[in-house]
């Protein structure tokens, strides 16, 4: 067993040297935008030999998964798949430190102190997806971190490109990058806690602005601090652009948008009313540094160097690009600590067949279904407001007892909340009710609802379409809705359409 693989600069910080080496660790990031499929491929190759030796080696579950296979075998097809439910089941099993078990983990990020320290002393850890189903525990190591914030810095960033890109580096130590950063919840949720952990040397070259989304002066503060990116929920800028008059962001350069969906119509809108490119990330806690949104078309640019993501059919077949997968199955290279090997996702994509016009040489997903933020229209007193699932998912991803939720919009400000627990467990609705008040009072529409939650031992899909749906509305679109606010809701139809 080779000792493993160091790609990147040692992870402390410190002395001008280590700043330097790590600076040009950051700017090569830059170059697989550039790589041809053979050196693509090899790059991969290379990290999956790696990362599948490592397995192998440490993960008593991956050594017992591939035990059928040629020790040297790199040949991913022949791979068996991972699920999530296998993942949380065999968690101890899985990761290839033994100090890393998953009862010191729940311990961990069951005190939310804990957001800004890494776990063990040298791991960040988040809890997530309770979209697809049962939340998942994510151990990562710093390399993943560190190429997250490489890949926003080069790949991400529509002026680093060509010969300019050695003196934006210059120019961002000068002139920093200012980042606005729109969040709708603190914890240890990915797209939260990724902003308190940016390695320290990055500092020289960013600024940063945290912004609850519903801050009462949001507009005299953005304005103040004049943001050369501004990034937040589709959803979010959105609503923002309705009113944008109000804004002055003469050092704006880009917009990103995480989280939901972007959809095509919204990506417009957001373009014509900020003015800049609109770059559209697509993650997940899995591998959160997956894509980078491209600044001429919709969708993102999958990092193929360090993450395979294969489009598969409902029996794992490979689909090509053009049509529309099932799911995914992902490939994390840059996480050896709690390995993702072909570990399934339940989005739906479809990649691009034609190369970009932008010069990014990486692929693109061209579509992503399965995302979009369902909403409630909630009656204020100053007029209707859209309630997304965002509150319910991230109230009830903490809920370990939970395998599913779906909330149902009975009267306009009434919801009935139906909770699917674990088999065998029980959760416990005074806690259930005390995490959505939590999520819900930053949004400002806890005191207009009326909310009851209950659990039932199995939900159900819908009976005319067969699909599970999570927000369910039986009084839609109100009429006398504001008509600033319509393109919200023809978004909305053209995507449940
Ligand atoms: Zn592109």
């Amino acid at each position: 067993m080779k000792a493993p693989m160091h790609e990147h600069v040692e992870p402390k910080d410190g002395g001008f040297l280590a700043f330097i080496r790590r600076t040009s660790w950051t700017g090569r990031q830059y170059n697989a935008i550039r790589m041809d499929q053979h050196c693509l491929h090899q790059e991969q190759q290379k990290r999956l030999r790696r990362l599948l030796d490592i397995a192998r080696a440490r993960s008593p579950c991956y050594r017992d998964k591939f035990r059928h296979l040629d020790a040297d075998c790199t040949d991913l097809a022949e791979f068996p798949v991972t699920t999530k439910t296998e993942m949380m089941a065999h968690f101890d099993e899985v990761v290839t430190d033994p100090t890393v078990t998953r009862a010191a983990v729940e311990r961990f990020i069951a005190d939310i102190r804990n957001v800004k320290e890494p776990f063990l002393g040298k791991y960040c850890v988040a809890h997530t997806s309770g979209s697809q189903g049962q939340p998942a525990l994510i151990v990562q190591d710093q390399l993943v971190l560190d190429l997250l914030f490489a890949f926003q810095m080069t790949r991400g960033n529509p002026r680093f490109r060509g010969l300019q890109r050695f003196t934006q580096a210059v120019r961002n130590l000068l002139h920093p990058t200012r980042l606005a950063v729109l969040i709708s919840q603190q914890g240890f949720f990915p797209s939260a806690w990724i902003w308190e952990r940016l390695p320290k040397f990055m500092h020289r070259f960013m600024r940063f602005l945290f912004l609850p989304a519903n801050d009462p002066d949001l507009v005299a503060k953005l304005n103040e601090f004049s943001p050369t990116v501004l990034t937040a929920t589709p959803t979010t800028l959105d609503l923002l652009s309705l009113k944008i008059d109000q804004f002055h962001f003469p050092s704006l350069r880009q917009v990103v948008t995480w989280s939901e969906t972007l959809t095509e119509p919204a990506r417009r809108r957001i373009a014509e009313a900020f003015r800049v490119p609109v770059m559209d990330n697509y993650a997940m806690g899995e591998c959160m540094f997956l894509t980078n949104g491209c600044p001429t078309a919709s969708g993102s640019h999958v990092n193929a160097d360090w993450v395979i993501l294969e489009v598969v059919d409902e029996q794992y077949q490979p689909v090509p690009p053009g049509q529309l997968g099932h799911k995914v199955l992902l490939t994390n290279l840059a996480n050896t600590v709690q390995p993702f090997i072909r570990y399934e996702i339940g989005d739906r994509l479809v990649m691009a067949t034609e190369p970009c016009g932008c010069g990014n040489h990486l692929p693109r997903i061209e579509k992503l279904l399965g995302r979009a933020a369902d909403f409630f229209w909630v009656r204020t007193p100053t007029g209707f407001r859209p309630l997304t699932a965002y509150p319910f998912q991230h109230a009830f991803d903490y809920l370990r007892d939970v395998r599913e939720w779906q909330a149902e919009q009975v009267e306009r400000n009434r919801v009935v909340v139906r909770l699917e627990p674990i088999p065998g467990a029980t959760p416990d609705l005074t806690t259930a009710q005390n995490r959505l008040d939590e999520r819900l009072a930053p949004t400002g529409l806890l005191p207009e609802l009326d909310i009851c939650i209950e659990t039932v031992t199995r939900l159900t899909t819908d009976v005319h379409t067969a699909k599970f749906r999570r927000m369910i509305s039986r009084v839609g679109v109100p009429d006398d809705l504001d008509p600033s606010l319509k393109n919200v809701v023809r978004d909305f139809a053209l995507f449940q359409a």
